[in-house]
């Protein structure tokens, strides 16, 4: 039944897949934390690398123009991607964290003392402390939406977070930790009902769900091209050209310039004005190449693969005794954390790992979420296009292993 989905794709391009691990065959389900290349991502680089390599954008030689093309080319397959109007609100970052940072630090600039910003309980650190830092810096507060039992967002409690003080609303898509999918559409039309913009860590969906920023209407999005199989060191801020063209540069430098003098310096147009210094143009020809691998595929295509991969794996793992699964919401990612009995989750990860089966544990750097919990970490599977029933029988037999030897 699930092994019909996975002729979608060849395994085949996925040569680490192929390892054995002390003597195992690899089973990787560490996807939330970063997914495996396809050899069409690492060939577009090395290819750019062999023949194309120079630097962007400034150059009249030839390769300076083939490199600036293909730079460009990406910014617009990034925009597709996304369904954004214009290459203008495409920014290349080095990620998540760059890209919610960015907007942290030149948002931040126009915020007084006093001001709020709203996040949720469930938010990676990458989405908690660059405000952390604007409290200390500029005065702001932060306020908590709080999560229900099962892993939701308390909507009600959200509505009566905003003030007449309420700045922003940054959340997270998808949870990387319980999986919950949060119902982002609705809580942007509570934001823009208050006059609130929104941006939203798309961190955990990008790679699994079929994302469009101009349906979902928010006004900042930022992803991380490693967690969708893309290289390391290269994501994305989309925000919407208005909120773009009012806020300040980020960081200074080349690239984001117009012209420089002593006297004073004019900043380039979007989106450069907030690409100071080369780009990663090479980063930039991996991460398209990325999205054009799951684009032939189907965003569709991927979420309902992996969707029953979850529900089997769920299925399975319940049958375990002594299992707790954290995080219940009926919205869910292809994310599970768990812990079983009393074993503690480095335990458990530590004999899988020996096993062969690669799974994270820890806190998944969402402690306040963790504290809530009251719990110290989880075991986390998180699972990709790449991962089949068979994996997910071998994680559930070694879990059951494992916990039988406790
Ligand atoms: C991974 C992750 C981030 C941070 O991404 P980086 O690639 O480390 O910058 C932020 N939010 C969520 C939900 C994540 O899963």
């Amino acid at each position: 039944m699930f092994n019909a989905q996975c002729s979608m794709y060849n395994r085949a391009d996925f040569p680490i897949l192929t390892q054995t691990v002390y003597g195992k065959p690899l089973v990787y389900l560490d996807n939330a934390a970063t997914t495996q290349k396809p050899r069409q991502v690492i060939e577009a680089m090395t290819e750019e690398y062999y023949t194309v390599n120079a630097n962007v954008h400034r150059g009249v030689h030839r390769l300076s123009q083939l490199a600036t093309d293909l730079h460009e080319q990406s910014r617009e397959t990034v925009r597709q991607f996304l369904g954004a109007r214009s290459t203008r609100e495409i920014i290349f970052t080095r990620g998540t964290t760059e890209s919610i940072n960015l907007v942290a630090s030149c948002y931040g600039e126009l915020l007084q003392e006093g001001d709020e910003v709203i996040l949720s309980e469930m938010e990676h650190h990458s989405n908690i402390v660059p405000w952390q830092l604007l409290e200390k810096r500029r005065g702001i507060r932060l306020r908590v939406i709080p999560i229900t039992d099962e892993g939701q967002l308390q909507l009600d409690a959200y509505e009566q977070l905003f003030t007449p003080r309420t700045r922003l609303v940054s959340v997270t898509h998808v949870s990387n930790v319980l999986g919950t999918v949060n119902p982002v559409r609705r809580l942007i039309d509570i934001a823009h009902a208050h006059d609130v913009p929104v941006l939203i860590d798309a961190a955990q969906s990008v790679p699994h769900i079929p994302v469009d920023v101009q349906a979902l209407d928010c006004e900042f999005l930022a992803f991380s091209g490693h967690k969708v199989y893309g290289p390391t060191g290269i994501g994305v801020l989309y925000g919407k050209e208005a909120w773009l063209d009012r806020l300040p540069p980020y960081q200074g430098g080349g690239e984001m310039i117009g012209h420089v003098s002593f006297e004073g310096t004019t900043f380039n147009e979007l989106p450069f004005k907030y690409e100071a210094g080369t780009p990663d143009f090479v980063g930039t020809t991996g991460l398209a190449a990325a999205l054009r691998y799951v684009q032939q595929i189907g965003m569709e295509q991927i979420a309902a693969h992996e969707a029953q991969l979850t529900q089997y794996a769920l299925e399975q793992l319940r049958t375990i005794p002594g299992m707790r699964i954290i995080g219940e919401a009926p919205e869910r990612g292809s994310v599970i954390s768990f812990l079983v009995g009393n074993i503690h989750p480095f335990d458990m990860g530590t004999l899988l790992d020996r096993l062969g089966i690669a799974v994270r544990t820890g806190h998944h750097c969402a402690q306040p979420l963790m504290q809530h919990l009251g719990i110290e970490g989880t075991l986390r599977a998180s699972f990709a296009l790449y991962n089949t029933t068979e994996e997910v029988d071998a994680l559930v037999s070694a879990v059951k292993r494992v916990s039988q030897m406790f």
